[in-house]
Protein backbone atom coordinates (compact mmCIF):
# COMPACT_ATOMS: atom_id res chain seq x y z
CA UNK A 1 0.00 0.00 0.00
CA UNK A 2 1.01 3.36 -0.87
CA UNK A 3 0.43 5.60 2.05
CA UNK A 4 0.77 9.46 1.94
CA UNK A 5 4.15 11.17 2.24
CA UNK A 6 3.35 12.80 4.76
CA UNK A 7 2.59 9.89 7.26
CA UNK A 8 6.60 8.76 7.14
CA UNK A 9 7.43 12.11 8.37
CA UNK A 10 6.27 11.32 12.12
CA UNK A 11 5.86 9.17 15.11
CA UNK A 12 3.08 7.93 17.18
CA UNK A 13 3.22 10.27 20.40
CA UNK A 14 6.43 8.72 22.69
CA UNK A 15 5.13 9.84 25.96
CA UNK A 16 1.72 8.06 25.19
CA UNK A 17 3.77 4.92 23.61
CA UNK A 18 5.67 4.94 27.13
CA UNK A 19 2.50 5.69 29.27
CA UNK A 20 0.82 2.70 27.26
CA UNK A 21 4.00 0.32 27.91
CA UNK A 22 4.00 0.97 31.66
CA UNK A 23 0.34 0.40 31.89
CA UNK A 24 0.89 -3.01 30.03
CA UNK A 25 3.42 -4.18 32.50
CA UNK A 26 1.44 -3.39 35.10
CA UNK A 27 -1.37 -5.40 33.98
CA UNK A 28 1.14 -8.25 33.83
CA UNK A 29 1.35 -8.05 37.78
CA UNK A 30 4.42 -6.09 37.35
CA UNK A 31 5.14 -3.33 40.33
CA UNK A 32 5.74 -0.54 38.35
CA UNK A 33 6.17 3.12 39.28
CA UNK A 34 4.63 5.30 36.74
CA UNK A 35 6.52 8.63 35.82
CA UNK A 36 5.26 9.15 32.15
CA UNK A 37 1.86 10.47 32.69
CA UNK A 38 1.25 13.38 31.25
CA UNK A 39 -2.09 14.31 33.18
CA UNK A 40 -2.93 14.85 36.56
CA UNK A 41 -4.10 11.97 38.94
CA UNK A 42 -6.67 13.84 40.59
CA UNK A 43 -10.53 12.93 39.42
CA UNK A 44 -12.75 15.37 38.07
CA UNK A 45 -14.26 17.78 40.19
CA UNK A 46 -17.49 16.93 40.95
CA UNK A 47 -19.56 19.97 39.68
CA UNK A 48 -18.09 19.40 36.54
CA UNK A 49 -19.24 15.89 36.36
CA UNK A 50 -22.81 16.97 37.82
CA UNK A 51 -22.79 19.28 34.70
CA UNK A 52 -21.99 16.67 32.39
CA UNK A 53 -24.89 14.44 34.23
CA UNK A 54 -27.52 17.07 34.10
CA UNK A 55 -26.67 17.45 30.11
CA UNK A 56 -27.42 13.34 29.45
CA UNK A 57 -30.30 13.76 31.57
CA UNK A 58 -31.71 17.02 29.66
CA UNK A 59 -30.59 15.42 26.31
CA UNK A 60 -28.06 17.34 25.65
CA UNK A 61 -26.98 14.93 23.42
CA UNK A 62 -26.81 16.10 19.93
CA UNK A 63 -25.14 18.08 17.21
CA UNK A 64 -23.95 21.22 18.25
CA UNK A 65 -22.58 24.43 16.04
CA UNK A 66 -19.39 23.11 15.06
CA UNK A 67 -17.03 25.47 16.61
CA UNK A 68 -18.81 25.27 19.82
CA UNK A 69 -22.01 26.51 22.11
CA UNK A 70 -22.46 29.81 22.56
CA UNK A 71 -22.36 29.29 26.47
CA UNK A 72 -18.78 27.84 26.18
CA UNK A 73 -17.58 30.22 24.18
CA UNK A 74 -18.84 33.23 26.02
CA UNK A 75 -17.38 31.95 29.36
CA UNK A 76 -13.92 31.33 27.43
CA UNK A 77 -14.14 35.22 26.44
CA UNK A 78 -14.97 36.27 29.62
CA UNK A 79 -12.31 33.99 31.17
CA UNK A 80 -10.00 36.13 28.92
CA UNK A 81 -11.37 38.97 29.65
CA UNK A 82 -11.58 39.32 33.23
CA UNK A 83 -7.79 37.27 33.77
CA UNK A 84 -5.18 38.06 30.75
CA UNK A 85 -7.13 41.55 30.22
CA UNK A 86 -7.89 41.03 26.38
CA UNK A 87 -11.07 41.41 24.67
CA UNK A 88 -12.02 38.00 22.47
CA UNK A 89 -15.22 38.07 20.55
CA UNK A 90 -16.89 35.15 20.87
CA UNK A 91 -16.63 35.13 16.97
CA UNK A 92 -12.75 34.75 17.77
CA UNK A 93 -12.92 31.58 20.02
CA UNK A 94 -13.18 28.01 18.47
CA UNK A 95 -13.81 25.15 20.97
CA UNK A 96 -11.97 22.17 19.66
CA UNK A 97 -11.88 18.29 21.03
CA UNK A 98 -8.70 19.38 23.33
CA UNK A 99 -6.30 21.96 23.17
CA UNK A 100 -4.07 19.90 20.89
CA UNK A 101 -7.00 19.61 18.35
CA UNK A 102 -7.22 23.19 18.36
CA UNK A 103 -3.00 23.19 17.41
CA UNK A 104 -3.64 20.65 14.91
CA UNK A 105 -6.52 22.98 13.13
CA UNK A 106 -4.13 26.33 13.56
CA UNK A 107 -1.17 24.30 11.83
CA UNK A 108 -3.49 23.26 8.81
CA UNK A 109 -4.97 26.40 8.44
CA UNK A 110 -1.76 28.51 8.63
CA UNK A 111 1.04 26.06 7.53
CA UNK A 112 2.40 24.89 3.95
CA UNK A 113 4.98 23.91 2.14
CA UNK A 114 8.37 25.89 2.92
CA UNK A 115 6.95 27.78 5.78
CA UNK A 116 8.89 27.67 8.68
CA UNK A 117 7.94 27.65 12.42
CA UNK A 118 10.31 28.10 14.91
CA UNK A 119 9.94 25.87 18.27
CA UNK A 120 12.08 26.53 21.12
CA UNK A 121 13.70 23.40 22.74
CA UNK A 122 13.10 21.12 24.74
CA UNK A 123 9.50 21.30 23.40
CA UNK A 124 6.61 19.55 23.72
CA UNK A 125 6.36 17.03 20.97
CA UNK A 126 3.61 17.54 19.14
CA UNK A 127 4.52 21.11 17.50
CA UNK A 128 7.20 19.48 15.25
CA UNK A 129 4.98 16.38 14.15
CA UNK A 130 1.89 18.85 13.24
CA UNK A 131 4.41 21.18 11.30
CA UNK A 132 5.43 18.69 9.41
CA UNK A 133 1.91 16.78 9.08
CA UNK A 134 0.86 19.82 7.11
CA UNK A 135 4.66 20.30 5.17
CA UNK A 136 6.04 22.97 6.90
CA UNK A 137 9.49 22.71 8.37
CA UNK A 138 10.20 23.11 12.36
CA UNK A 139 13.16 25.22 13.44
CA UNK A 140 14.35 24.53 16.51
CA UNK A 141 15.70 26.97 19.13
CA UNK A 142 18.10 26.41 21.43
CA UNK A 143 18.04 27.48 25.18
CA UNK A 144 20.23 26.78 27.86
CA UNK A 145 19.06 24.98 31.50
CA UNK A 146 21.78 27.40 33.18
CA UNK A 147 19.56 30.33 31.80
CA UNK A 148 16.37 29.00 32.63
CA UNK A 149 15.73 27.72 29.53
CA UNK A 150 15.04 31.78 28.65
CA UNK A 151 14.13 32.99 24.40
CA UNK A 152 16.07 35.79 23.91
CA UNK A 153 15.79 38.19 21.14
CA UNK A 154 18.94 37.70 19.14
CA UNK A 155 19.34 33.97 19.43
CA UNK A 156 15.52 33.86 17.77
CA UNK A 157 16.05 36.29 15.40
CA UNK A 158 19.10 34.77 14.30
CA UNK A 159 17.04 31.82 12.83
CA UNK A 160 14.32 34.15 11.30
CA UNK A 161 14.37 34.04 7.12
CA UNK A 162 11.56 34.89 4.75
CA UNK A 163 10.09 31.88 5.05
CA UNK A 164 9.47 32.19 8.75
CA UNK A 165 5.65 32.60 10.07
CA UNK A 166 4.96 31.37 13.74
CA UNK A 167 7.29 30.71 17.08
CA UNK A 168 5.43 28.73 19.75
CA UNK A 169 5.96 29.77 23.23
CA UNK A 170 4.86 27.50 25.79
CA UNK A 171 4.54 28.69 29.34
CA UNK A 172 4.82 26.88 31.76
CA UNK A 173 6.47 24.54 29.75
CA UNK A 174 6.16 20.71 28.73
CA UNK A 175 8.70 19.36 30.01
CA UNK A 176 10.85 21.86 31.69
CA UNK A 177 8.37 23.36 34.07
CA UNK A 178 10.12 26.96 32.87
CA UNK A 179 7.58 29.99 33.17
CA UNK A 180 8.95 33.02 31.31
CA UNK A 181 8.84 36.57 33.13
CA UNK A 182 7.38 39.42 31.43
CA UNK A 183 10.87 40.97 30.22
CA UNK A 184 11.39 37.34 28.39
CA UNK A 185 8.13 37.83 26.63
CA UNK A 186 8.51 41.25 26.05
CA UNK A 187 11.78 40.26 24.02
CA UNK A 188 9.68 37.70 22.07
CA UNK A 189 6.91 40.06 21.36
CA UNK A 190 9.50 42.58 19.82
CA UNK A 191 10.91 39.98 17.46
CA UNK A 192 7.48 38.83 16.51
CA UNK A 193 5.88 42.41 15.80
CA UNK A 194 9.46 43.78 13.78
CA UNK A 195 9.37 40.65 11.58
CA UNK A 196 5.51 40.01 11.21
CA UNK A 197 5.26 36.10 13.14
CA UNK A 198 1.79 34.59 14.54
CA UNK A 199 2.50 33.66 18.27
CA UNK A 200 1.26 30.31 19.04
CA UNK A 201 0.93 30.76 22.53
CA UNK A 202 0.28 27.57 24.65
CA UNK A 203 -1.06 28.32 28.05
CA UNK A 204 -2.51 24.93 29.29
CA UNK A 205 -0.44 24.99 32.06
CA UNK A 206 -1.08 28.58 33.44
CA UNK A 207 -3.06 27.43 36.69
CA UNK A 208 -0.38 25.12 37.65
CA UNK A 209 2.29 27.36 39.10
CA UNK A 210 4.51 27.78 41.96
CA UNK A 211 5.11 29.91 44.76
CA UNK A 212 2.85 32.72 44.06
CA UNK A 213 4.33 32.94 40.57
CA UNK A 214 1.37 34.58 38.56
CA UNK A 215 0.81 33.64 34.61
CA UNK A 216 1.86 36.41 32.01
CA UNK A 217 0.36 35.62 28.84
CA UNK A 218 2.13 37.16 25.80
CA UNK A 219 -1.30 38.62 24.45
CA UNK A 220 -1.51 40.90 27.35
CA UNK A 221 1.30 42.85 27.05
CA UNK A 222 -0.47 44.80 24.50
CA UNK A 223 -3.10 45.30 21.25
CA UNK A 224 0.03 44.88 18.54
CA UNK A 225 0.84 41.67 19.85
CA UNK A 226 -2.66 40.66 21.15
CA UNK A 227 -3.72 40.82 17.26
CA UNK A 228 -0.94 38.81 16.40
CA UNK A 229 -1.31 35.84 18.93
CA UNK A 230 -3.00 32.85 19.32
CA UNK A 231 -4.29 31.85 22.56
CA UNK A 232 -4.06 27.99 23.39
CA UNK A 233 -5.62 26.30 25.84
CA UNK A 234 -8.29 23.85 27.35
CA UNK A 235 -9.39 22.32 30.44
CA UNK A 236 -6.95 18.92 31.00
CA UNK A 237 -4.85 20.12 32.89
CA UNK A 238 -6.28 22.79 35.20
CA UNK A 239 -9.74 20.67 36.31
CA UNK A 240 -8.01 17.16 36.10
CA UNK A 241 -10.14 16.51 32.60
CA UNK A 242 -7.86 15.10 29.86
CA UNK A 243 -10.51 12.38 28.85
CA UNK A 244 -13.15 15.00 28.06
CA UNK A 245 -11.48 16.25 24.99
CA UNK A 246 -12.15 20.21 25.63
CA UNK A 247 -9.38 22.53 24.94
CA UNK A 248 -9.95 26.18 22.45
CA UNK A 249 -8.32 28.67 20.63
CA UNK A 250 -8.63 32.34 20.83
CA UNK A 251 -7.37 34.49 18.37
CA UNK A 252 -7.47 36.77 14.86
CA UNK A 253 -10.91 36.47 13.60
CA UNK A 254 -9.48 35.31 9.94
CA UNK A 255 -7.50 32.72 11.30
CA UNK A 256 -9.64 31.50 13.64
CA UNK A 257 -12.66 31.08 10.94
CA UNK A 258 -10.11 29.56 9.00
CA UNK A 259 -9.62 26.85 11.45
CA UNK A 260 -13.40 26.76 12.33
CA UNK A 261 -14.05 25.53 8.84
CA UNK A 262 -11.27 22.68 9.00
CA UNK A 263 -12.71 21.48 11.86
CA UNK A 264 -16.37 21.93 10.41
CA UNK A 265 -15.04 19.71 7.67
CA UNK A 266 -13.38 17.27 9.99
CA UNK A 267 -14.50 15.92 13.15
CA UNK A 268 -17.39 18.48 13.40
CA UNK A 269 -18.44 20.03 17.02
CA UNK A 270 -16.38 18.66 20.14
CA UNK A 271 -18.91 16.61 22.20
CA UNK A 272 -21.78 18.41 23.70
CA UNK A 273 -21.67 16.77 27.07
CA UNK A 274 -18.15 17.65 27.52
CA UNK A 275 -18.54 21.33 26.17
CA UNK A 276 -21.70 21.49 29.25
CA UNK A 277 -18.81 20.01 31.80
CA UNK A 278 -16.44 22.53 30.54
CA UNK A 279 -18.43 25.38 31.20
CA UNK A 280 -18.72 24.35 34.73
CA UNK A 281 -15.39 23.49 35.19
CA UNK A 282 -14.52 27.53 33.77
CA UNK A 283 -17.65 28.67 36.15
CA UNK A 284 -16.51 26.49 39.36
CA UNK A 285 -12.94 25.18 39.34
CA UNK A 286 -10.96 27.72 40.82
CA UNK A 287 -10.79 26.06 44.26
CA UNK A 288 -10.27 22.72 43.16
CA UNK A 289 -7.39 23.62 41.13
CA UNK A 290 -5.71 25.62 44.18
CA UNK A 291 -6.18 22.74 46.39
CA UNK A 292 -4.53 20.14 43.47
CA UNK A 293 -1.52 22.70 42.82
CA UNK A 294 -1.06 22.74 46.43
CA UNK A 295 -0.17 19.13 46.38
CA UNK A 296 1.72 19.07 43.31
CA UNK A 297 3.70 21.50 44.91
CA UNK A 298 4.90 19.16 48.23
CA UNK A 299 5.44 16.56 45.50
CA UNK A 300 7.36 19.01 43.56
CA UNK A 301 9.86 19.32 46.32
CA UNK A 302 10.44 16.34 47.68
CA UNK A 303 10.76 14.42 43.73
CA UNK A 304 13.36 17.82 42.95
CA UNK A 305 15.31 17.54 46.18
CA UNK A 306 15.51 13.75 46.07
CA UNK A 307 16.75 13.76 42.61
CA UNK A 308 19.66 16.02 43.56
CA UNK A 309 20.51 13.68 46.08
CA UNK A 310 20.75 10.86 43.51
CA UNK A 311 24.82 10.82 42.49
CA UNK A 312 24.83 11.87 38.42
CA UNK A 313 21.75 13.83 38.74
CA UNK A 314 20.99 17.31 39.07
CA UNK A 315 17.32 18.93 38.88
CA UNK A 316 16.22 22.47 38.40
CA UNK A 317 13.39 23.44 40.42
CA UNK A 318 9.99 23.63 38.18
CA UNK A 319 8.33 26.78 38.11
CA UNK A 320 4.86 25.25 36.96
CA UNK A 321 3.71 22.19 35.24
CA UNK A 322 3.70 18.86 36.49
CA UNK A 323 7.04 17.18 35.83
CA UNK A 324 10.59 17.15 37.01
CA UNK A 325 12.99 17.66 34.24
CA UNK A 326 16.61 16.45 35.84
CA UNK A 327 20.02 16.48 34.29
CA UNK A 328 21.00 12.70 33.57
CA UNK A 329 24.97 13.70 32.12
CA UNK A 330 26.72 12.08 34.77
CA UNK A 331 24.84 8.57 33.61
CA UNK A 332 25.03 8.23 30.31
CA UNK A 333 28.31 6.18 29.23
CA UNK A 334 28.00 4.01 32.29
CA UNK A 335 27.32 0.68 32.13
CA UNK A 336 24.20 -1.59 32.29
CA UNK A 337 23.21 -5.58 32.54
CA UNK A 338 22.87 -4.90 28.43
CA UNK A 339 25.43 -2.54 27.11
CA UNK A 340 26.54 1.19 27.48
CA UNK A 341 23.67 3.45 28.97
CA UNK A 342 24.55 6.05 25.96
CA UNK A 343 21.54 7.72 25.47
CA UNK A 344 18.25 8.85 27.38
CA UNK A 345 16.15 6.33 25.66
CA UNK A 346 19.02 4.00 26.97
CA UNK A 347 18.46 5.12 30.56
CA UNK A 348 14.90 5.09 29.96
CA UNK A 349 15.16 1.21 29.23
CA UNK A 350 17.37 0.12 31.71
CA UNK A 351 14.90 2.11 34.26
CA UNK A 352 11.71 0.87 33.08
CA UNK A 353 13.16 -3.17 32.55
CA UNK A 354 15.38 -3.24 35.06
CA UNK A 355 13.73 -1.48 38.00
CA UNK A 356 10.36 -1.04 36.64
CA UNK A 357 10.38 2.78 36.66
CA UNK A 358 8.60 4.29 33.55
CA UNK A 359 9.89 7.99 32.51
CA UNK A 360 9.80 9.41 29.27
CA UNK A 361 13.26 10.04 27.62
CA UNK A 362 14.48 13.19 26.35
CA UNK A 363 14.83 12.77 23.04
CA UNK A 364 11.58 13.17 21.69
CA UNK A 365 11.76 16.99 23.64
CA UNK A 366 14.76 17.33 21.73
CA UNK A 367 17.11 16.99 24.97
CA UNK A 368 20.15 14.37 24.90
CA UNK A 369 20.50 15.04 28.41
CA UNK A 370 17.38 14.69 30.33
CA UNK A 371 14.52 12.57 31.10
CA UNK A 372 10.95 13.52 31.83
CA UNK A 373 9.28 12.70 35.18
CA UNK A 374 5.72 13.30 36.10
CA UNK A 375 4.70 14.19 39.69
CA UNK A 376 1.15 13.87 39.10
CA UNK A 377 0.83 10.42 40.80
CA UNK A 378 0.83 9.78 44.29
CA UNK A 379 3.31 10.68 47.19
CA UNK A 380 3.81 7.13 48.08
CA UNK A 381 5.03 6.57 44.65
CA UNK A 382 7.01 9.22 44.51
CA UNK A 383 9.18 8.33 47.43
CA UNK A 384 8.69 4.61 46.33
CA UNK A 385 10.50 5.66 42.86
CA UNK A 386 13.38 7.64 44.01
CA UNK A 387 14.40 4.73 45.70
CA UNK A 388 14.62 2.24 43.24
CA UNK A 389 15.94 4.78 40.74
CA UNK A 390 18.84 5.53 43.21
CA UNK A 391 19.41 2.17 43.67
CA UNK A 392 18.86 1.48 40.09
CA UNK A 393 21.66 4.13 38.91
CA UNK A 394 23.76 3.27 41.97
CA UNK A 395 24.33 -0.16 40.35
CA UNK A 396 25.53 1.08 36.92
CA UNK A 397 29.69 0.59 36.67
C1 LIG B 1 -1.32 18.16 27.59
C2 LIG B 1 -0.81 19.22 26.68
C3 LIG B 1 -1.58 19.68 25.60
C4 LIG B 1 -2.85 19.00 25.12
O1 LIG B 1 -3.88 19.06 25.96
P1 LIG B 1 -5.33 18.50 25.49
O2 LIG B 1 -6.24 19.64 25.74
O3 LIG B 1 -5.60 17.35 26.40
O4 LIG B 1 -5.28 18.13 24.07
C5 LIG B 1 -1.11 20.74 24.85
N1 LIG B 1 0.07 21.31 25.12
C6 LIG B 1 0.86 20.87 26.12
C7 LIG B 1 2.15 21.54 26.35
C8 LIG B 1 0.45 19.80 26.92
O5 LIG B 1 1.26 19.33 27.87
Amino acid sequence: MKLAARVSRIAPSPTLAMAAKAKAMAAQGLDVIDFSAGEPDFDTPAPVKAAAEEAIRAGFTKYTPSSGIDELRGAIAEKLQAELGVHYDKSQVLVSCGAKHSLYNLAEAFLEAGDEIIIPIPYWVSYSDQALLNDATPILLDTTEEQGYAVHAAPLERLITPRTKAIIVNSPCNPTGAAYDRATLEEIASVAVRHDLLVISDEIYEKILYDGAVHVSIASLGPEIAARTVIINGVSKAYAMTGWRIGYAAGPKELITAMANIQSQSTSNPCSIAQKAAVAALRLGEPFTIKMVEEFSRRRTTIVNGLNKIPGVSCRMPQGAFYAFPNIKGVLGKQGPSGMLETPNDVAQYLLNEAQIATVPGEPFGSREHLRLSYATGMTSILRGLERLEQAFAKLT
